[in-house]
């Protein structure tokens, strides 16, 4: 099974300076490739137990025992997973594949058997364990909802309704027909789902306009064991709370959310770009907070640290234009760090940022056309041993500077503890009136232990952000990962998140694990 982001023929042009850089700073001295980015699983036992209790619902071509069907869906896309996929151990595989439709979900989980833990899955690109089994059941099942697949335009409304399956491309396509977009556009579009977005509260690139996908949803419909939910489709209601307030982020621990209403844009047919220098993180920060109060918006503004900056750097393309341009920004900054800002937007007005040095369209532009491209260096480093990892958060513009210094102070504390050498850097994407996401990458390399390193280093970092007032995180959910810090974030609120969770899943069937 090929294990990397993207497909196996498509390897993404990766920059030789950017991965040589890496190395002389953490490691490793040799550029050897220790893993090829496959892993192979041997026959796994199929339990005729479990397919005579899957068939009771679902037709049996739906139903997979395959080993690697099994096996690639049981493992996210977080540093742990790869880890585990590296190192061949650790993985706790499902025991079989399910691709239903609405009625065989309903059917299924309404028979409650205590036997089965069933893990709904989406595209499978969570970085925070959410489809990791618990293990605590006799047979764990995942729910694939590949099936749910359909989509309504109504345009008159500009409202889609969708099925939970679909990919990001899909509905994109079906909405540009009318010149319409939905405006998600996480990193990982191509992949992943828009179950998964609603599951976890995803957010897109564009954030900054259309909102998470919590802003663009009026209305889902979730099957779970006590029955099917679904909301009235209006525009605006005011009678306590909505199905989908409850279903956003839930992770599935409520349900499978099936399909979904959700608002529609017209798509904007220019944009404009620019980029800006800041001679330091925090300066760029408050000129962020300044365009936001003064309700300025850009569709996207995505402000990089001075380690990031550089790296960015390092990793554009190889061509005339781009070493002229490097020179450039090198003579601007007389030589010294500097954090980039990016701004794109369809209003002119909207990207004229104060107290930066104006660095025209070029890297904007670039930044844009190859959106989707960055997870491909994370291969690269996977490939020779280098762990790659994101947390991300969002805090109040006024403590941003704090959790910014603070956790790149406790993740060279904590690396050093452990005797390895690491990387972080940060970005500041996703703004609001009251404030930004923090999204922190932090690269280590190590010949061994990485996977106790890996957790040492989440958790320390995690506490950190809690006790300086930053959120669990802001659009990767909660997952497996973060749900050990999830009584402590929500107080008295983790109760009763509990008590809605034992209201549609009383045998807690549905990726149990996750509120215990
Ligand atoms: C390279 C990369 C880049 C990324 N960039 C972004 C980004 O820009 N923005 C962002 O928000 N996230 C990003 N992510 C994280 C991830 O893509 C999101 O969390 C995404 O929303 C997960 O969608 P999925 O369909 O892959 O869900 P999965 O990974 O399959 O599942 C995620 C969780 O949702 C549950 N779930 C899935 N479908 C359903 C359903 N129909 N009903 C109930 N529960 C369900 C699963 O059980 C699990 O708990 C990125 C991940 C990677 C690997």
């Amino acid at each position: 099974m090929y294990a990397l982001w993207g497909k196996e023929t498509e390897s993404g042009e990766v920059s030789r300076n950017l991965l040589n850089f890496i190395r002389g700073k953490i490691g490793p001295e040799k550029d050897e490739l220790i893993w090829p980015g496959r892993s192979t699983v041997p026959d796994l036992p199929v339990h005729d137990e479990l397919r005579e209790l899957l068939l009771q619902c679902i037709q049996s071509p739906s139903i997979s025992f395959n080993s690697s069907d099994r096996l690639r869906h049981s493992v996210g896309m977080g540093g742990l997973d790869y880890i585990k996929l590296m190192e061949g151990k650790g993985v706790r595989v499902v025991d079989a594949v399910v691709y239903p439709t609405e009625e065989e979900i309903r059917c299924l989980l309404s028979k409650k058997d205590e036997r089965i833990e069933i893990i709904p899955y989406g595209g499978g690109t969570t970085v925070t364990g959410g489809i990791s089994s618990s293990g605590s059941r006799k047979y764990a099942v995942s729910l694939d909802t590949a099936k749910l697949d359909f989509i309504r335009i109504d345009p008159t409304n500009n409202v889609i309704e969708a099925g939970a399956g679909l990919r990001g491309p899909k509905i994109e396509e079906e909405l540009q027909k009318y010149g319409l977009t939905l405006g998600n556009f996480p990193e990982s579009f191509h992949y992943s789902t828009l179950g998964g977005w609603i599951a976890t509260n995803a957010a897109g690139q564009e954030s900054n306009r259309y909102g998470k996908i919590k802003d663009m949803i009026i209305g889902v419909r979730m099957e779970s064991p006590t029955g099917t939910y679904q909301d009235r489709i209006v525009p605006g209601e005011s009678a306590f709370f909505k199905l989908s307030d409850i279903a956003v982020g839930s992770e599935g621990s409520f349900g499978v959310i099936t399909r979904a209403w959700l608002k529609v844009h017209k798509k904007p047919t220019r944009l404009f770009y620019r980029a800006y220098m800041f001679k330091s993180f925090e300066d760029g920060i408050e000129a962020l907070r300044k365009e936001f109060t003064e309700g300025r918006t850009p569709l996207i503004s995505r402000l990089s640290d001075e380690s990031e900056t550089e790296m960015s750097l390092l990793g554009a393309r190889d061509s005339l234009s781009s070493n002229l341009f490097k020179s450039y920004v090198a003579f601007r900054m007389h030589h010294l760090p500097g954090a980039i800002l990016i701004a794109v937007s369809e209003r002119k007005e909207d990207i004229k940022f104060e107290g930066g040095i104006g660095l025209g369209s070029l890297p904007s532009r670039y930044w844009y056309d190859e959106r989707y491209s960055r997870p491909f260096i994370y291969n690269e480093l996977l490939k020779r041993g280098i762990v790659a990892e994101t947390i991300e958060t969002s805090a109040l513009w006024e403590k941003l500077p704090v959790i910014f210094r603070s956790t790149k102070e406790k993740f060279d504390e904590t690396t050093h503890a452990l005797g390895v050498k690491g990387i972080i850097l940060c970005h500041s994407s996703h703004q609001y009136i009251a404030g930004s996401a923090l999204y922190f990458t932090f690269l280590f390399y190590a010949k061994e232990n990485r996977g106790e390193y890996l957790q040492k280093i989440r958790s320390e970092i995690m506490r950190n952000i809690i006790i300086e007032g930053g959120s669990i995180s802001h659009h990767h959910g909660i997952g497996n990962l973060q749900s050990q810090f999830l009584k402590e974030y929500k107080g008295n609120m983790f109760e009763l998140t509990k008590e809605i969770k034992d209201y549609f899943d009383p045998g807690k069937s549905l990726v149990p694990g996750i509120l215990d």
